[in-house]
């Protein structure tokens, strides 16, 4: 699920946020491919637009965006931020070569087992699995 234009600017007014030409087209610029964008891919896209526009600017749209709630983060822990338009529950396969991340879907988790396996008092608030492996590729390289 990704959000149409109208939920854009439904959401971001719930959350406060001026629904400037800026943010649109930055928001416009993550969800128009799928993947999993860097804020620097992003920024490319969006200056074909708006040449004025810094890197900056679009880096804090985006954590503006992911802490409304509008985009999901890639990996909160890793230090580079990516972001994913797809609201949808999923689960990512991460190559940890070229470090590319592909969707998987399905219900191959029991997260009612996993919850109770986890310590007490811990929220499974966003429950993802990350798979490590070889991309196809990077396999086919080896
Ligand atoms: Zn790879
Ligand atoms: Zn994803």
């Amino acid at each position: 699920m990704r959000l149409t234009h109208q939920q854009f600017r439904q959401l971001a007014s719930k959350h406060g946020l001026a629904v400037t030409h800026q943010r649109q087209v930055v928001f416009e610029a993550v969800i128009a491919s799928d993947g999993h964008h860097s804020p620097e891919a992003i920024y490319a896209t969006v200056r074909r637009k708006i040449p004025s526009i810094s890197l900056a600017t679009v880096y804090n749209n985006l954590r503006l965006f992911i802490d409304c709630g509008l985009l999901r983060e890639v990996t909160p822990h890793a230090s580079t931020l990516r972001v994913d338009g797809n609201l949808e529950p999923h689960h990512h396969l991460v190559c940890s070569r070229c470090k590319s991340v592909q969707d998987i879907t399905g219900d191959f988790v029991d997260f009612q087992r996993l919850a109770r396996q986890v310590p007490g008092g811990f929220d499974l608030t966003q429950p993802l699995i990350e798979v490590f492996g070889l991309c196809a590729r990077c396999n086919a390289k080896t």
